[in-house]
């Protein structure tokens, strides 16, 4: 084990129960605490543009004290495909897993396209999966192509 992953796993252990979600994509932290939300009783930390072992700049978020749905797990590909969620118990890694993006995301995303029929009207936005790394995806009512950087949470 190499010192950064050492000193890495000491940094995660400081939570005592919760979930870590660590390599979202750079800037995206805030959009995944927003897209969480952050219930009375935890505290969340955020990590902005980290250097990363694996790959240049990530984000993290530490919850504590909050367990994910396997939706929100889903949903949080789309801040970052190579995102890893880890449950914390008792300052132990319990289970680690990898987020994987939906073919569709329903309800997560606004449409930026202002003419766009789910702007106006009350309902569900829908957008198909076109790629990852970097996320493209495509407003079902409207057809516009939106990039990662575009992406706009409900
Ligand atoms: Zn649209």
């Amino acid at each position: 084990m190499s010192d950064d992953v050492s000193r890495h796993k000491k940094q995660v252990a400081k939570l005592r129960h919760g979930t870590v979600i660590d390599h979202l994509s750079p800037g995206m932290a805030l959009k995944a605490l927003e897209m969480i939300g952050v219930p009375k009783h935890s505290a969340a930390l955020i990590g902005v543009n980290l250097a990363s072992a694996k790959a240049g700049r990530k984000d993290i978020l530490k919850l504590e004290n909050i367990e994910l749905s396997d939706e929100q797990i889903d949903n949080l590909a789309v801040l970052g495909p190579s995102a890893t969620v880890c449950y914390i118990r008792e300052y132990e890694i319990v289970k680690k897993v990898r987020v994987k993006l939906p073919e569709v995301l329903e309800g997560v995303l606004r449409c930026p396209n202002p003419n766009c029929i789910t702007n106006h009207d009350r309902l569900t936005t829908s957008f198909d999966v076109e790629r990852t790394s970097p996320t493209q995806v495509r407003c079902t009512f409207c057809e516009r192509l939106i990039s990662e950087d575009d992406i706009v949470l409900l």
